[in-house]
């Protein structure tokens, strides 16, 4: 692990950089993810995460949304130290902009699906635009109207709203 940041108050961003496997095209695929191994309570498990970002030659970063409780990621990342290292599996490609077919689409995303959409936006086809509607710390407005979407902030009207967002996308 190469740096560990705090962009916000249930984000932690951790960047890092593979010893092996960077050649492996999938990296620098929108909404790719691996899987990262850590050791809890003497037993090897496992947990899913998305790349956010990755420069196609190893280094890549991803966000773990910090959540209420002492789980095992949530322990992992209180005691992680730039220099440390981890083992993964992947990298793994997950879905994609589904084919509109000329019809609309809805995309329902919550706090953890946000490097998903991140990693979608920096790759966004240009025949497609659409509105999105979000509640997130997570300030996407340059990206998305570079991308022909438009955000507008929700108020949250209640604690399961904080980290939603919904886009409505519409094929030109
Ligand atoms: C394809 C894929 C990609 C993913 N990408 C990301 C990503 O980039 N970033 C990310 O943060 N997560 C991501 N997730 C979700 C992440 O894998 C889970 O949230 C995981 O369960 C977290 O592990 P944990 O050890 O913290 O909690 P667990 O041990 O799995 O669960 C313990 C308790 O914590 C609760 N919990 C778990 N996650 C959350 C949460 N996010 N908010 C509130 N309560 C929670 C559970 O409901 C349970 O009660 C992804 C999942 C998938 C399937």
């Amino acid at each position: 692990m190469e740096t560990i940041e705090r962009p916000g108050f249930s984000i932690q961003r951790i960047g890092a950089r593979l010893l092996a496997s960077a050649q492996d095209p999938n990296w620098t695929v929108p909404n790719v993810a691996f899987r990262l191994h850590l050791r809890h309570c003497g037993e090897d498990i496992s947990r899913i995460y998305t790349v956010r970002d990755s420069d196609g030659a190893g280094r890549f970063c991803f966000d773990v949304v910090v959540h209420e409780g002492a789980s095992p990621m949530m322990q992992w990342v209180q005691g992680v130290k730039v220099g440390d290292s981890f083992d993964l599996t992947g990298p793994r490609p997950h879905m994609g902009l589904p084919e509109a077919k000329g019809r609309k689409l809805a995309l329902f995303l919550d706090e953890t699906a946000i490097p998903a959409l991140y990693s979608l936006l920096r790759r966004w086809p240009g025949d497609v635009s659409g509105a999105g509607w979000w509640s997130s710390i997570e300030r996407l407005n340059n990206l998305a109207s570079r991308r022909r979407l438009t955000f507008s902030e929700l108020v949250s009207v209640s604690s399961e709203a904080e980290a939603c967002i919904a886009i409505l996308l519409y094929k030109c």
